[in-house]
């Protein structure tokens, strides 16, 4: 408020200043003298002119410069909460993998560049009986576990991914049949040497059955997904804690 006063007193200054010099130099080219009422006159129009439009000027200038801060502000916030929300939207809020579709789309844009690689199809072994004896919590741990440790094993350009429930899936990169085969051994050894531990301590041994299936250039997502599950089934039904290709 005092800056807003200020100002408009200097400017009320510099009028009036303005007006006794364009009147000191004009009137007496015409013929006239500035004194008496109209030397007031030169003096007090300015002022009284230029207070408050001065006042109304610095106020209303003041309002929109804090109006554009705070919606710049804003504009900032909204930006953050959109990232956030695409974030979101990608990923699997437990174990912070990406969510399925965007596994598939992902796998999809990754067919069509042309790449070759390896399709693991992961699925936690009984893992309705760690819900059923330690609690559902204690499951959920399991899957943060899980899902943390695949996304560690993996490499750069390699998209790993959460299916739903309990089930993974990874998708290497330009790997090998063999690389393929190498990474899911390790990561099946790597599940069974989990630390989770139950709310009484108890050591909960984690076992995964991998189902892997090796994509050609231009493979059809869908299709590889479909082998490397039908894998995954004979893992399970050659009694778990395997790797099949
Ligand atoms: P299998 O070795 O044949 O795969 O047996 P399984 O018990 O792992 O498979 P099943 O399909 O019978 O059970 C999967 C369980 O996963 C059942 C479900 O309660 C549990 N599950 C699915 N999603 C979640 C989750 O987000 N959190 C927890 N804690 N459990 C989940
Ligand atoms: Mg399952
Ligand atoms: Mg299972």
């Amino acid at each position: 408020m005092y800056t807003i006063i200020g100002k408009t007193l200097a400017v009320a200054v510099l009028s009036m200043l303005a007006s006794l010099l364009i009147s000191f130099a004009f009137v007496p080219l015409m013929g006239g003298k500035v004194a008496g009422a109209g030397l007031v006159m030169t003096i007090v129009c300015p002022i009284v002119i230029s207070i408050p439009a001065s006042l109304a000027h610095f106020y209303l200038g003041g309002k929109l410069r804090s109006a554009n801060t705070a919606l710049a502000a804003a504009k900032d916030e909204l930006a953050d909460a959109y990232a956030r929300l695409q974030h979101q939207a990608r990923r699997d809020a437990l174990t912070g993998l990406l969510n399925r579709a965007t596994f598939m789309a992902e796998l999809e844009a990754l067919s069509q560049t042309g790449t070759y690689g390896g399709l693991l199809f992961l699925d936690v072994d009984h893992f309705k009986s760690v819900n059923d004896r330690f609690g559902h919590a204690t499951g959920d741990e399991a899957l943060g576990l899980v899902g943390a440790l695949l996304s560690d094993l993996a490499r750069d350009g390699d998209i790993v991914g959460r299916l739903g429930g309990e089930e993974f899936a990874i998708f290497l990169h330009a790997a090998s049949p063999d690389r393929m085969l190498e990474h899911s051994q390790m990561v099946r050894e790597a599940v069974k040497a989990i630390d989770l531990f139950s709310p009484s301590s108890q050591r909960i041994p984690l076992a995964i059955s991998i189902g892997a299936f090796h994509c050609a250039p231009r493979f059809n997502p869908a299709e590889a997904l479909a082998a490397s599950d039908r894998n995954l089934y004979r893992a399970k039904s050659a009694g778990r804690n395997m790797v099949v290709a």
